[in-house]
């Protein structure tokens, strides 16, 4: 059975890039892992959402998986490993060698239900107790939260759906007419593991996508995304889709998947019947099963006790804090959502938790090593961070 502390001065919510990262920082600035920081995590091992992840998504298929701040020190980087072995597994066995190897306490698997509001105290209620608590880094990600939008007589539909956080193996789709819907990476990378196993498959998208050449990302438009996530962030509203904004980078491999007719994306079909699904002009095709790979929303329902959100219908989140209550620090949320942006979103924001400690009566020892990573952490994010922020939240869009 696993314990939590009583009490520590802040308490780390989720265990992938975003949380480890920022204990790691936190460590380093000399707020202690399983002293005066601790990392809790529902998921049975170590690797974040990654460990959920389908076994066809290879290391090599995914997008790119970038190192954790400090992984060269710990002897791996994902540079150099086996692209060909599944990501849940590589990332997994390095998140969780780089946990031990920098003695990041997690604690898991503990479920954090609520976080509640106690005066001077945050009080975090989780499967394995209560903790009592100065500050909260909630980095829970999305993947708790799939997004499946709402069609007319989707709750009609007779078939198998399953969502890109249920998505198994083409396998089990074996012979059958699937309609994938989603104008994202993951329906791209479904649609490609669906040729040739589905009998026919159909695509279905909000808006057409806009594919990008390889290498030659509009700058301009990555940066703009975003700082869309940024603004959206900064005046509470819910965070805009990435992809829409940027399109969707064309490989070797979806070039040539367009070119055999794989790639064909259909508007937004009108409703779904019993066995079909009928498009704007009144045709239909039956089908058997439907992949929603339609997206993920912030897992923030455990800080629903705090009242966050604001009206427009997301939560204000200004220099890493929630601007209803600045004890609540989010990481990989918004514009710091990602994997190769994490390092530095980390770093930046462990300087704000450190120095909200200092704010109030106990502060955290400083140390030489303290004061130089203090002095390490850059004041604002260069625009090349941006875009390989953007590059990352392509896949949580998808
Ligand atoms: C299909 C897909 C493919 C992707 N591919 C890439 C890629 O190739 N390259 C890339 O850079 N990015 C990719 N991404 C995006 C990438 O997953 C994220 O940028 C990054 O992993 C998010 O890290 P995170 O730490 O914010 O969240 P997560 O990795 O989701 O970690 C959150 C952690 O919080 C825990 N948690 C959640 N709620 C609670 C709770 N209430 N109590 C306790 N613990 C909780 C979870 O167990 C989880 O371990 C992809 C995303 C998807 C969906």
């Amino acid at each position: 059975m696993v314990a939590v502390p009583a009490h520590v001065d802040v308490v780390v919510i989720g265990a992938g890039q975003a949380g480890l990262s920022v204990a790691y920082y936190l460590q380093r600035l000399g707020v202690r892992s399983g002293v005066d920081q601790v990392i809790l995590d529902r998921g049975p091992g170590a690797g974040g959402a990654w460990q959920h992840r389908w076994e066809a998504l290879r290391l090599g298929s995914a997008h790119r998986v970038h190192d954790l701040p400090g992984m060269r020190r710990a002897g791996i980087t994902f540079e150099t490993a086996d692209r060909s072995r599944p990501a849940r597994d590589v990332v997994g066995e390095y998140y969780g060698h780089y946990e031990r190897f920098f003695g990041l306490d997690v604690r898991r698997p503990v479920t954090v239900a609520a976080v509640y509001d106690r005066g001077a105290d945050l009080v975090v209620r989780t499967t394995a107790g209560e903790i009592t608590t100065r500050v909260v880094v909630n980095a829970t990600g999305t993947w708790g939260a799939p997004f499946v939008p709402y069609y007319p007589g989707v709750r009609d539909f007779a078939g198998r759906q399953v969502h890109t956080s249920t998505y198994r193996d083409a396998a089990d789709f074996a012979g059958l007419r699937v309609l994938v819907v989603g104008g994202g990476t993951s329906a791209i990378g479904f649609l490609l593991e669906l040729e040739g196993v589905a009998a026919k498959t159909f695509w279905a998208t909000r808006r057409p996508v806009e594919y990008l050449d390889q290498g030659t990302l509009d700058l301009e438009a990555a940066v703009a995304a975003v700082d869309q996530q940024d603004a959206a962030a900064r005046s509470g509203r819910a965070l805009p889709s990435i992809v829409s904004g940027t399109g969707v980078p064309k490989t070797r491999r979806i070039a040539a998947a367009i070119e055999r007719g794989v790639l064909a994306p259909r508007p937004m079909f009108d409703h779904l019947e019993r066995e079909a699904v009928v498009w704007p002009d009144g045709s239909r095709e039956r089908i058997d099963a439907i992949v929603w790979a339609t997206g993920f929303r912030p897992d923030i329902r455990h800080l629903s006790p705090l009242r966050l959100h604001e009206k427009a219908g997301g939560v204000q989140v200004t220099s890493g804090a929630a601007e209803r209550d600045p004890r609540i620090f989010f990481a990989g949320y918004g514009p710091t959502a990602s994997t190769i942006g994490a390092n530095r979103a980390g770093r930046t924001l462990a300087r704000q938790v450190f120095a909200a400690l200092g704010e109030t009566t106990a502060p955290v020892e400083a140390t030489p090593d303290t004061i130089t990573a203090v002095l390490q952490v850059p004041k604002e994010p260069d625009p090349q961070d941006h875009v390989a922020q953007l590059m990352a939240r392509f896949f949580t869009d998808a």
